[in-house]
């Protein structure tokens, strides 16, 4: 990491100051762990604020210090004023103010110092210090990084749980490709501090309730292959949410088992958001095939070249039909 970030950074950090932390809309547990890692690292010395765009899983709620977020859905006045107010702004995990909706006019004319730690491609150019870096594995791998030039021995337990939590979801467990030796060394780090790797699993992916499994059975038995592709796909509508008790968060990770078929190197999941009026798109690919320019150029969306996201307008089944006519030419091209 560039040096001067972290020593322009403490420059205005020298007396206490008003510090919001934002996450991207529906924040995962890199996103939230980033957060409250920069939370608990500054909250002695500054006044310190996050503020979710909006809901997220009822798992990540282990996170330490996890009920001090604020919800900009739930208390906007509150939230208005704490941007307001803010001298200083942590932009986590996302590069793009298209990503937190409605909270982006706020950050836009906010006059505060605006820092943003992220691992996705093409950041936007609004950040008065940024450390974007897109083969990163996880932002808690990056926040990990700036924490430590910033001052290693601030790091305790909590911090470190909130930074492993992080890395093992969006490294799927030290799976992905983005899992570097850097990666694992950080891993390592964070054990020594005291991060109970067993605890964070069970937290993590052993705290779902019984509708879960049987949502993802539906998830399964809608998989479909596309034809003379490499490509399956999923497509979850209202009702089928409805009827298996859907919750925030609960199709996190449907997405990749498309990708656990022979031959099969892209995979994605349309879930209709009935009350939205949208569909989500989820992208997963291997090897040559990119998935964010796919989600950039026909769904308004990005994000990682195997791993991304994108909204649709049309109903469920004119997403799936347009789809596949842009599939076709995606792949083709
Ligand atoms: P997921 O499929 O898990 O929602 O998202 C996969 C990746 O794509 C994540 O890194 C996420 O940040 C990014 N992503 C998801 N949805 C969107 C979107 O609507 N716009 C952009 N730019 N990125 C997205
Ligand atoms: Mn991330």
């Amino acid at each position: 990491m560039n040096k001067s970030f972290v020593s322009n950074i403490k420059t205005h950090l020298l007396d206490r100051k008003k510090i919001v932390v934002i996450p991207h809309l529906s924040p995962d547990a890199d996103a939230l762990g980033s957060c409250l890692a920069i939370y608990h690292f500054f909250k002695n010395n500054h006044e310190v604020d996050i503020i979710s765009p909006n809901e997220y899983s009822e798992v990540l709620k282990f996170l330490p210090s996890e009920d001090e977020i604020n919800r900009f859905d739930l208390s906007k006045d509150k939230c208005v004023k704490l941007i307001n107010h803010a001298e200083i702004i942590f932009i986590l995990d996302f590069n793009n103010l298209n990503r937190v909706r409605k909270l982006s006019p706020y950050i836009k004319e906010s006059k505060a110092i605006k820092i943003m730690i992220d691992h996705h491609e093409s950041p936007d150019d609004f950040a008065t210090y940024a450390y974007c870096v897109p083969s990163m594995s996880s932002t808690c791998e990056m926040i990990y990084n700036f924490l430590s030039e910033y001052d290693k021995n601030l790091i305790d337990k909590d911090i470190a749980e909130c930074i492993y939590t992080g890395i093992v979801a969006d490294t799927g467990s030290f799976r992905f490709p983005s899992t570097s030796s850097n990666t694992l060394k950080i891993a390592s780090e964070l054990i020594d501090l005291g991060v109970e790797i067993d605890q964070i699993y069970q937290n993590l992916f052993n705290n779902f309730q019984f509708s879960r499994l049987k949502l993802l059975g539906k998830t399964l038995e809608n998989f479909k292959k596309v034809k003379d592709l490499p490509v399956m796909y999923s497509l979850l509508s209202d009702e089928d949410q409805k009827t298996n008790n859907y919750k925030k968060g609960d199709t996190e990770g449907f997405v990749n088992f498309g990708l656990s078929i022979e031959g099969i190197l892209c995979s994605v999941l349309m879930v209709e958001k009935k009350d939205e009026g949208v569909v989500k798109l989820s992208f997963r690919s291997k090897g040559k095939i990119s998935v964010n320019d796919f989600a950039e150029k026909f769904f308004n969306g990005g994000g990682h070249i195997h791993a991304a996201g994108g909204i649709s307008h049309l109903s469920l089944a004119e997403t799936e039909e347009k789809f596949l006519k842009d599939i076709l030419t995606h792949i083709k091209s």
